[in-house]
């Protein structure tokens, strides 16, 4: 595995492979990995000759009181999963190589990002788009692989990249989970055991509401509320949302009728945490989404 932690260096690699016909997967990551992230890393190897992944914590998609600084990071650990994990080149840039002078120009996200973690969290998906738009640049990649916990920014990713027209192929992995269910993140070190028992109920009320669609119910209200109140009930934490949407587009609905996202986040003391189930409107799990 080769590192690399300049934009010129990795150009001078991408431009070799591509001279060479070879085909690019792309990762991109904030670190601290685990194993939704070595998923998305082992799919790669089914779609690509090269895979690179990249490590960056982009200050551009953090609000002015979110956890940059405090965003967990470990280099040396990282370096060795992602070997362990068959990356060929491990891109780490330092944000003076990503963002060298006062940038000009950026990307603005226009759709899909007024509600869920868009709403909450102002700017964070222009943050995302317009490192992603110069990540597809550098690396050249054919395909990028992107996990469903982040099911909004699958969705923002996949407009940016038909709207720019990016010949980039982005495919859209399965949450991974604890055994108990609780989806995997880096910023679950952040839990107390307490919270950490509590988390799983995330989980838990997604499931519940799946099982309310199954049973036949179509009113996205009905859905929303029960959610909500499991997890009131089994959490201390702070509900930030709970919404039932369609997926892709992320619209409001009043009927179930489509395929939908049910989306929920929640504050604990110290980590902010996301989870989400996309399912069929009679509550089945689609086989391909996106
Ligand atoms: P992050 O480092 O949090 O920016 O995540 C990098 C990529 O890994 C994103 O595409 C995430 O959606 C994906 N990812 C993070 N956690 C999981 C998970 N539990 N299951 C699947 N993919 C994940």
């Amino acid at each position: 595995m080769k590192i690399v932690r300049t934009v010129n260096e990795l150009v001078t690699i991408t431009d070799a492979l591509k001279d060479n016909n070879k085909k690019i997967g792309f990762v991109p990551t904030m670190g601290y990995l685990h194993e939704g992230h070595t998923t998305l890393m082992d799919e790669s190897k089914k779609y690509a000759d090269v895979l690179i992944t990249s490590i960056f914590v982009n200050p551009l998609q953090f609000g002015p009181n979110e956890d940059f600084e405090r965003y967990p990071r470990d280099e040396e650990r990282d370096q060795k999963i992602a070997e362990q994990h068959g990356v060929d080149i491990l891109f780490m840039p330092t944000v003076d190589q990503m963002y060298p002078q006062d940038s000009t120009v950026a990307i603005q996200v226009k759709k899909r990002t007024e509600v869920l973690c868009g709403k909450s969290r102002p700017g964070h998906f222009d943050g995302v788009a317009t490192v992603l738009t110069k990540l597809f640049h550098l690396t050249k990649a054919d395909f990028a692989f992107f996990g469903l916990k982040d099911a909004q920014q699958v969705a923002v990713v996949k407009r940016l990249i038909d709207d720019f027209n990016f010949s980039i192929k982005l495919v859209a992995v399965p949450t991974v989970r604890e055994v108990d269910g609780l989806a995997k993140s880096s910023r679950n070190v952040y839990l107390s055991e307490q919270e950490r028992d509590e988390a799983v109920h995330l989980h838990k009320a997604l499931r519940t509401a799946q099982q309310l669609m199954i049973d036949g119910e179509k009113n996205p209200v009905m859905i929303i509320e029960e959610v909500k109140k499991y997890i009131e009930t089994n959490t201390s934490g702070q509900i930030d949302y709970v919404d039932l949407l369609s997926f892709p587009s992320l619209n409001k609905i009043d009927n179930i009728d489509q395929q939908i996202i049910i989306a929920v986040a929640v504050q604990f003391t110290k980590a902010r945490l996301i989870d989400n189930i996309i399912i069929n409107e009679n509550g089945t799990v689609p086989k391909v989404i996106i």
